[in-house]
């Protein structure tokens, strides 16, 4: 009998530990944190340097303070070269002072999510040596990693184009990458380092990132180019003589006091940021124009920058990513940044910025021009190649035309060289190239030239 009674106390335990595995006894697993929210941001501005995001500081301070958006700003550079107006801080203690300048300015808007991609100032007019002495690479692997970690619906930055009065390498730049970030971030085999999570957030040792890829759903761009004839239409504009509802003063005076903290940019004098401020007061009365790069969510063009926004993730969009061109015969063509802007602009789906105004530079009286130039000989025979340039009375022709032998299937970089007139000329003139073999024509291309003094040292600032 106690026999049997053992029998079923131990048929019974077993059925006990069978149930309480299978029915619901399993313990719960802790909760899988989000993205932290500290850091969501609405709009990220992506820019190359520290007061270059106050050309926009009139919009930025109507979103941020009264359209309660969440705003992060990344900075190519900490501005580290330039004069400094307030003392003999330079290089490096110049970029450690410049950083806090912009934070303090962002603060005054209430923007305080601020990152560096590491670069360093680059006086040059060409986007790719930019890129090349902020060690690409690296700057656009922290680009991504601020898009992943700030989750943005739209990114700003500078327009990626060739423009007189817009022709910084550095601006040109931070727009290349800030392209490039929107097209990789939610792509997870790029930097997906970044992407892999440790299996228990709490250990400490994971040495990959934990991010999530993140698929930004518009960018927009803007320009200080010195023409504006073909901006209309391009994206949303902005007033910044709307007074704000909180603060019952025009968006204008909001985005003079954010350029204000800029002081060692600016001429600020014993006044210091008041003088900033007062001298700034009219500029910021222009509007705030964007161009529309893209958007993956509707919208018109020129709607505002939310329209077709809504809460939550979107799916990856592949960019349509370079595509080799086929070429036959001799050929001439622009070279430099403008060769390579006709390609990224097929690349990252942003074709209609070819049409918005033909290649150009400006060139201010005296100064030299260098044009870059590509001869291409795609035939099975080596060609000796003519090239002739055409160029307004009073320009000097320094280098350029020659007779080019150019091997078969290579190509020819040229820079052709110029110095426009010391005195007064039309606002806009052209230069034209034309590549002949055996006296016939087969390739020609033209650069229009404006006035405008806008060499590395005119344009470093802002
Ligand atoms: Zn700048």
């Amino acid at each position: 009998m106690n026999r049997w009674i053992k029998n079923i106390g131990f048929l019974l335990f077993c059925f006990l530990l069978v149930s309480s595995s299978s029915f619901g006894q399993l313990p719960d697993a802790p909760p899988s944190p989000g993205p932290d929210a500290r850091y969501k941001a609405d709009i990220m501005v992506m820019v190359a340097h520290p007061d270059d995001e106050s050309l926009i500081a009139s919009f930025l301070a109507r979103e941020a303070i009264d359209g309660h958006k969440r705003i992060a700003v990344t900075f190519g550079t900490c501005g580290n070269s330039g004069g400094n107006t307030v003392g003999y801080e330079q290089a490096a203690s110049l970029c450690a002072v410049r950083e806090i300048e912009a934070r303090r300015a962002l603060a005054s808007l209430g923007i305080t999510n601020v990152w560096f991609l590491g670069g360093v100032d680059t006086a040059h007019q060409s986007p790719l040596i930019s890129l090349e002495t902020w060690n690409h690479g690296a700057a656009l692997e922290r680009a991504v990693r601020y898009v992943r970690l700030t989750e943005p619906d739209v990114i700003i930055t500078w327009l990626p184009d060739y423009a007189d009065g817009e022709n910084h390498g550095d601006h040109q730049a931070s727009s290349v990458i800030a392209n490039e970030a929107f097209d990789m971030a939610g792509n997870p085999l790029v930097f997906p380092e970044q992407v892999t999570a440790s299996y228990n957030h709490m250990l400490i040792g994971n040495l990959t990132e934990g991010l999530r890829p993140w698929q930004p759903k518009k960018i927009y761009f803007f320009t200080n180019a010195t023409h504006h004839d073909w901006l209309k239409g391009q994206g949303p504009v902005y007033s910044a003589m709307t007074v704000s509802p909180s603060r019952h003063i025009p968006y204008y005076e909001l985005g003079a006091t954010e350029l204000s903290y800029h002081q060692t940019q600016e001429d600020a004098g014993p006044e210091g940021r008041e003088a900033v401020y007062k001298s700034a007061l009219n500029y910021f009365k222009h509007p705030v124009q964007f161009i529309l790069g893209k958007s993956l969510v509707g919208g018109t063009r020129t709607g505002d920058i939310f329209e077709g926004i809504t809460p939550g993730p979107i799916p990856y969009h592949a960019s349509p990513g370079y595509q080799p061109q086929s070429h036959e015969g001799v050929a001439l063509e622009l070279g430099g940044p403008y060769l390579f802007y006709q390609r990224f602009w097929k690349a990252y789906g942003l074709e209609h910025l070819a049409s918005l105004y033909p290649p150009e530079a400006g060139v201010g009286p005296g100064m030299g021009i260098s044009v870059p130039l590509i001869i291409r000989n795609d035939t099975d025979s080596a060609a000796k190649v003519s090239l002739t340039a055409t160029y307004p009375t009073g320009w000097k022709e320094e280098s350029g035309s020659a007779i080019y032998p150019v091997a078969a299937h290579n190509t020819y970089p040229i820079r052709a060289i110029f110095t426009a007139p010391a005195g007064t000329r039309p606002v806009w003139q052209e230069i034209s190239f034309k590549a002949a073999v055996d006296g016939k024509t087969l390739g020609s291309v033209t650069l229009r030239v404006s006035n405008t003094p806008s060499g590395p040292v005119a344009t470093l600032r802002r």
